[in-house]
């Protein structure tokens, strides 16, 4: 009896279905698409791919979502997400109830909320909503894209703590705190800090997440507009994404995906 199998890795024709759906696809060179399909062989390969709520998997859906992890760790160790065990897809937006902190400080909230994606903590699932993961590919909100955000904060916990802060090289730490501190501080006091989103100010963990989308999607901007968050982004990831270009898919390739933004 075989005891262990290897699940299956990239589905044929993967390049054709990236070039088609991830707009960031384009804008990598040869061998950072090389390691790309590498990682995401290796993610489809080596977790556990689940459907939820009457969804059905198929080989795009799991390559779109691990495409867009792989990103993340284009320059890094794919051990930085073992704690990824699971990626459980829904078809839509989940909605989920239960008492939680309301808008106004101090107090609480029961209503129904909508939520694009989540990342539990340890070795719990990354769990996602397909049409936000195809909006996030086609860049149909330009810096906002679930499978980014959610795997970040995967990142994040890699150290056992979900504080903004993932496994950083020593020599970064100290400018990381100092320049993250001085954008978080100020959204929280309500200072815009664009392109940072106001989601950021939720908690230093949030922040990482939305500051890694805008790094990856909206980079440019982020370069030109806070060049010390950029800079610190840049010695984590050991990426420089301002320098790629174009983003966007080759016009008339995208199909629509929801416009809603992400949280
Ligand atoms: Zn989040």
């Amino acid at each position: 009896m075989k005891l262990t199998s290897r699940r299956p890795g990239l589905p044929a024709g993967a390049v054709d279905v990236l070039e088609q759906h991830l707009a960031l696809w384009h804008a990598l060179q040869d061998q950072e698409q090389a390691r790309l399909l590498e990682v995401s062989d290796h993610l489809l390969a080596s977790r556990h791919w689940e459907a939820a709520r009457g969804f059905a998997l198929d080989d795009t859906t799991r390559l779109l979502i691990a495409a867009q992890a792989s990103l993340l760790v284009l320059d890094l160790d794919v051990e930085h997400y073992r704690l990824v065990s699971a990626v459980v897809v829904h078809p839509t937006t989940l909605q989920t109830s239960g008492t939680r902190p309301g808008l106004v400080p101090g107090t609480v909230t029961d209503e129904p909320m909508s939520v694009l994606g989540l990342a539990q903590g340890g070795r719990g699932p990354v769990v996602l909503a397909w049409d936000q993961v195809l909006a996030g590919a086609h860049r149909t909100v330009p810096g906002h894209n679930v499978v980014l955000h959610e795997f970040a904060h995967k990142l994040d916990m890699a150290d056992g703590t979900v504080d903004g802060t993932p496994l950083l090289p020593a020599d970064v730490r100290a400018d990381w705190v100092r320049v993250c501190t001085d954008v978080y501080e100020d959204l929280v006091r309500g200072v815009p800090r664009p392109p940072m989103r106001w989601y950021g100010a939720t908690n230093p963990g949030e922040f990482f997440a939305v500051a890694t989308e805008v790094f990856f999607d909206r980079p440019r901007e982020l370069r030109e507009l806070e060049p010390a968050l950029y800079d610190v982004l840049v010695r984590f990831y050991r990426q420089d994404p301002a320098t790629r270009q174009p983003l966007g898919l080759p016009s008339g390739r995208a199909g629509s995906g929801s416009g809603r933004p992400g949280p």
